[in-house]
């Protein structure tokens, strides 16, 4: 594989330019032409500079095979990396904007129980590029621009744990949030982890105030691990610490995902512990019944089972809300759609 030109931060894009002695004005129209999801062939830069970078660098790193509409309006996006892997995306259209959701690995290795996404293991973790090029291309194939994204938040939920891709996933933050290029604003982003606590530590310092959203799907160590094998190696009152210390350092509130699964974690004892657990702490919950996978053998809690829970947890004092599981019939939840194009069912 080539390098990755959209890896590349501006000052780097322009120590390039200079380097391959080109104008500096070319960095700028360089990054415009990234920034709108052009390929290195369609670039608007002289025609020196193009040849230049297409023998370094590839020419579309993300390439999108694949698109599939819900009935509800979400999309699901297959995307071509250069060496022939394949990751998705989902596109969500909500009335406050636009929500796209990025893969950061290929694959993963967490092993939660629940997940299609790790249903093989880790393959190879994404570049910086690699996650920001999913956006460039929904951004560019639904009619967005630089100036009027379609794309106008960012959840970085699809496959991958993406503190297990530490420095790439920064790296991608910092271009996503630069204003050369998208200039997304961090509190329009949203980071899930499975809870790698000393990375959700390291976090809090890089200034990158986005929604810090941790999976919690249990209240106990031992009712975690059933399902999430990350809680062998990290305990629930240290990944509490870790997002109070993240309130601390950005002053965001931050979230916690609870998947709710038949027979496991959905009874209203649960939610009573859910409660006791998180009471006083900046926090919201984030429910949703599990989107059963059929490699799996969990099945999601009944709507009324749901309800149930969202009004024992709001009856106690925590601000939570059950979401809406969107794109079910286009195989929304996390490495769904990739498992079946691989040919394994799903
Ligand atoms: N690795 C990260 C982000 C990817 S998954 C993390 O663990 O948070 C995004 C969210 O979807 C997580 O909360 C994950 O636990 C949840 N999820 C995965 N598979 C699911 C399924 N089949 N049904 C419901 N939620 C699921």
């Amino acid at each position: 594989m080539k390098e990755i030109l959209q890896d590349k931060s501006f000052a780097e894009l322009k120590s390039l330019v200079e380097e391959a002695g080109e104008k500096s004005f070319r960095a700028r129209q360089l990054m415009e032409g990234l920034t709108q999801g052009k390929k290195i062939s369609e670039l608007p830069v002289s025609a020196r500079l193009r040849a230049l970078l297409s023998e370094q660098f590839e020419d579309e790193p993300v390439r999108i095979v694949e698109t599939l509409t819900s009935k509800d309006g979400t999309k699901k996006f297959l995307f071509a990396l250069a060496d022939g892997n394949i990751v998705e995306g989902v596109f969500m259209k909500y009335k406050y904007g636009n929500t796209q959701c990025v893969s950061t690995q290929v694959g993963c290795r967490m092993g939660c129980k629940f997940c299609a996404s790790t249903l093989n293991g880790l393959v190879r973790n994404l570049t910086a590029g690699e996650i920001l090029g999913q956006i460039l291309a929904v951004n560019r194939a639904e009619g967005g621009t630089k100036k009027e994204r379609a794309v106008t938040n960012v959840v970085l939920m699809g496959s991958g744990e993406p503190f297990d891709n530490y420095a790439n996933v920064v790296r991608f933050l910092r271009n996503l949030t630069a204003e050369e290029g998208l200039g997304m604003s961090a509190r329009n982003i949203s980071l899930s982890t499975c809870g790698l606590v000393p990375q959700m530590r390291a976090f809090a310092e890089e200034g990158i105030p986005l929604n810090l959203t941790v999976s919690l799907h249990a209240v106990t160590d031992e009712e975690r691990a059933r399902t999430m094998p990350v809680a062998n190696a990290y305990h629930i009152a240290d990944i509490l610490d870790a997002c109070a210390y993240y309130f601390e350092k950005t002053g965001r509130r931050y979230i916690f995902e609870y998947s709710l699964i038949a027979g496991e974690n959905s009874d209203p004892a649960h939610a009573a512990a859910l409660a006791e657990l998180l009471r006083g702490k900046p926090c919201h919950v984030n429910l949703i019944r599990l989107n059963a996978v059929k490699e799996r053998h969990l099945l999601a809690a009944d709507e009324r089972n749901a309800q149930a829970f969202l009004k024992e947890l709001t009856a106690r004092g925590i601000s939570a809300t059950l979401r809406r599981s969107m794109g079910s019939d286009i195989g929304g939840a996390c490495g769904q759609l990739r498992a079946k194009y691989l040919g394994q069912g799903g």
